[in-house]
């Protein structure tokens, strides 16, 4: 017996020996961890491509090459108009963008609507981005998030060269009509005062031919797009504000609520920008025009 099982174990080390010399039984082993290692990788692969697509879904991620849109109003020379093209939307608020989008290794897209439907195309992921000489206030806070603010602007007033209107006092007191654009902070202010003697348009065009043949007195608009339709349509931009000192406006870019990574993103370039001076030579830019 003794000697039997001697030869079984020498056979059996042999036959281990053996399958180690060809291979057998660590190519298996080395296949099965091989193949654990692929599951691991595989599950990974998949585990980061779900993170991805939620992050997609809540509008968080912020993926190089791919195209954001950015929705606008282009009635709002010098932050938005048509060029005269009249296909290409040119501006500061374009520029801006621009800007932002190379620095954030992006696409830019840009989508003409009605201003007042700007923050619900935010709120509805139908775009990235809402700009559009657009005022950050507490009200459009509850629907979307804005960047910090890059531009001060207030409500000015501009008439017919032959109108009797001449400060803002006289707009209040009066039989006045003003017409505003829907949904702007113009047409909020404009109306609180002036009640039904407001004319709401859906476009900076329509009011603006509203004034011209008379059916208006005056426009209450935001300061800089006042001085460009008062420049290009021959018409007089009152020294007084609409309303005062207190209702100073700053311009912010809208972005998703939960889109925090973007608007970290965005707060990062546009700070960056504002260091290196690019909105000093945007403004000198505007200025000229
Ligand atoms: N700044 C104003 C607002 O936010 C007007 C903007 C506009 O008409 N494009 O309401």
């Amino acid at each position: 017996m003794k000697k039997y099982s001697k030869i079984i174990a020498v056979a059996a080390a042999a036959c281990l020996m053996v399958g180690a010399l060809s291979g057998c039984g660590a190519k298996e082993e080395a296949e099965q961890a091989a193949e654990a290692v692929k599951e691991e990788v595989k599950d990974a692969k998949e585990e980061a491509e779900e993170k991805v697509e939620e992050a997609v879904d809540a509008g968080k991620a912020v993926i190089a090459g791919d195209t954001y849109v950015m929705g606008c109003s282009a009635d709002f020379p010098p932050f938005e108009s048509f060029d005269d093209d009249g296909a290409t939307i040119v501006g500061y608020d374009v520029d801006m963008m621009n800007e932002i989008c190379s620095r954030l290794g992006i696409e830019l897209e840009i989508q003409d609507m009605n201003f007042d439907s700007v923050v619900t195309a935010v709120q509805t992921g139908k775009i990235d981005f809402g700009v559009s000489g657009m005022t950050i206030t507490e009200e459009r806070k509850e629907n979307v998030a804005f960047s910090d603010p890059y531009f001060e602007a207030y409500q000015a007033i501009v008439v017919m060269p032959d109108s009797e209107l001449k400060t803002y006092d006289d707009l209040v007191n009066g039989e006045y009509k003003a017409g505003v654009q829907l949904g702007t902070t113009g047409d909020i202010m404009a109306t609180d005062v002036l009640g039904e003697r407001v004319s709401q348009y859906e476009k900076y065009s329509d009011a603006l031919a509203a004034l011209l043949s008379g059916k208006v007195d005056c426009m209450v608009l935001d300061l800089n797009v006042a001085k460009a339709f008062a420049k290009a349509n021959d018409l007089v931009l009152l020294d007084d504000p609409f309303g005062g000192e207190e209702d100073i406006e700053y311009y912010g870019i809208a972005m998703a609520k939960e889109n925090t990574e973007l608007l970290e993103a965005v707060n990062k370039a546009l700070a960056d920008m504002k260091a290196e001076g690019f909105f000093d030579e945007l403004d000198a830019k505007y200025a000229e025009e």
